[in-house]
């Protein structure tokens, strides 16, 4: 993007817009006279005010939806599919825009932007494929004179808690699903960055979907709580940090709901010493700085194995200082800022809490200044050296441009250690054995694994999820995994009068 574009976004931003929830086909102001500041993370200066639902809106938004579910469940998947793929004609057009939306509100850079925005796009593409998930089996003459088969129906209102990280990608992950299968949908996307959520629906609208078929209301912890307890609420999906996730989780299925809710993460990136080493540094310079870290596939543990970690250290050092961190709708921007100035704080925290505990900070990422952005939220690429898992920075998610080398001596230590981590989303192995990359894929206990592939994020048609502190409940996202997740399983036998014999039967019944 030029200068002048950035110029403009500097006049257009100095006064910030009010955002709507979006409740039965019509953009809703919201009555709450509760308010959140939006922010443009680039300027640090707030760029739109988003409404904060009361119970009474999350329950304006799930009548919608519950009123909607009668006719949207009886419509055939065919004809479902045929709005979801106008849906995704009108995403291609539109990948711009909302790409342009992400970048404003979030920080990332834009092209990593558009890149989110193919991302969810993929998940619209699987879900047109509707029909042909939703058939089922069947077993002719199961009995004398009997049939049995099974069906998968929809839930009725389910319900989306979306993290800001992918404010497209992640609600993608969830409601063209949800609703190919047949239900209705209330998504309560981030407070910090949600204009994409209103996009999306608006242009779902456009698409021909029925009005109250999705919802979209903003809101903090009072929103969510009044979806947890909501009766007419079947089933929740939720992304965000462990914390939540596993109060999500509790909470949603103490009140009778189907959960799934999936939690923040620690990746580990292992360098064997028989890896390609620019390889494995260039892919540990993406994973680690691309989004500012700010991914929960982001690879914050680079675990050095033998020799290797002297040359690793040496060869980051220079990447990690020479990042290109400006605006994210510059066209050489690298890596953008951190989401608000609180989570900057945050990120520096962890910065301070690795030196007090004795890490060697190889690159110091503080005090970063973008020249014309004063007032942005940004840091610096940070690397620190001799990391020990007794470490908060180890422990703990950072959730920033902040990458701590571990050194192990061998494969079997690098093994032992990650599958002693609490969390187990992501992990990638950089290696030249085969038989090493079987090993490891076999032994680690992580949800999603890569061999030479820094982020390994399962493509539309698999599911993504992991395992530990980073997923409650039992089925991953989208793909198969989330046409279960969204659809009950009914089993049905039957046979007719002339097959029936006389005569009550008080045995179990066997086959025939
Ligand atoms: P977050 O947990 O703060 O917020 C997620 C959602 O929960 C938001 O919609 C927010 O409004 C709501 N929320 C926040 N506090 C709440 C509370 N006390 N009660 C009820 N609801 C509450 O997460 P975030 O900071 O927006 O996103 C970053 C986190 O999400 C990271 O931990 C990251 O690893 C995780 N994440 C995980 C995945 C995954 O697939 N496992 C994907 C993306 C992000």
């Amino acid at each position: 993007m030029s200068e002048t574009h950035q110029d403009e976004t500097v006049r257009s931003e100095t006064s910030a817009r009010a955002l709507t929830h979006f409740i039965n086909g019509k953009t809703v102001d919201g009555t709450s006279h509760r308010f959140g500041d939006v922010f443009n993370p680039a300027l640090g200066a707030v760029s739109a005010r988003v409404p904060l639902a009361s119970v009474a809106e999350v329950d304006a938004a799930v009548a919608a939806a519950r009123d909607a579910f009668p006719a949207w469940s009886e419509t055939a998947p065919i004809k479902r599919a045929r709005v979801l793929f106008k849906f995704k004609e009108l995403l291609d057009r539109h990948h711009d825009e909302l790409a342009e939306l992400i970048t404003r509100e979030h920080g990332k850079v834009f092209s990593d932007a558009k890149g989110e925005v193919m991302r969810g796009i993929e998940i619209v593409e699987f879900a047109c494929g509707i029909p042909n998930l939703l058939k089922t089996d069947f077993t002719d003459q199961i009995g004398g004179g009997i049939d049995n088969w099974n069906l998968r129906q929809p839930l009725g209102v389910v319900a989306g808690i979306t993290p800001f990280n992918f404010p497209m990608m992640v609600p993608c992950w969830m409601f063209p699903v949800a609703i190919a299968c047949g239900n209705t949908f209330v998504l309560k996307p981030s407070e910090r960055d949600p204009s994409a959520s209103i996009r999306l629906a608006e242009l779902f609208k456009e698409a021909g979907l029925p009005d109250g078929v999705l919802n979209v209301v903003h809101g903090d912890k009072v929103a969510v709580d009044a979806l947890l307890v909501h009766p007419e609420v079947s089933a929740l999906s939720f992304v965000g940090s462990t914390p939540i996730a596993e109060y999500i989780y509790t909470e949603g299925t103490r009140h009778g709901k189907r959960v799934q809710a999936l939690g923040g993460a620690k990746n580990h990136l292992v360098v064997m010493p028989d890896a390609d080493l620019d390889q494995a540094v260039d892919a540990l310079i993406g994973a680690a700085y691309g989004s500012a870290g700010e991914r929960c596939m982001a690879i914050s543990v680079a675990v050095a194995v033998g020799h290797i970690a002297d040359e690793l250290i040496e060869r980051l050092t220079p990447r990690v200082k020479s990042l290109k961190i400006l605006n994210g709708m510059e066209s050489a921007a690298e890596m953008g800022p951190l989401v608000t100035a609180a989570h900057r704080e945050k990120v520096t925290g962890y910065i301070e809490a690795g030196v007090a505990a004795g890490a060697k900070l190889v690159v110091d990422g503080r005090g970063h200044q973008v020249p014309g952005h004063e007032q942005g939220f940004f840091l610096g690429g940070t690397l620190f050296d001799d990391v020990s898992t007794d470490m908060k920075i180890y422990r703990e998610e950072i959730f920033g441009p902040v990458l701590c080398v571990v050194r192990v001596p061998d494969f079997a230590s690098a093994v032992e250690l990650i599958n002693a981590n609490e969390f187990a989303n992501g992990v990638s192995l950089f290696t030249s054995d085969g038989g090493v990359a079987r090993a490891f894929s076999r032994q680690i206990q992580i949800g999603m694994v890569g061999i030479n592939v820094p982020i390994p994020v399962p493509m539309a048609w698999h599911s993504f999820g992991g395992w530990k502190k980073s997923l409650f409940g039992d089925h991953h996202a989208y793909g198969e995994e989330g046409v279960r997740f969204y659809t009950r399983y009914k089993s049905i036998m039957q046979r007719w009068p002339d097959s029936i014999a006389k005569g009550a039967e008080f045995t179990m019944p066997v086959a025939k």
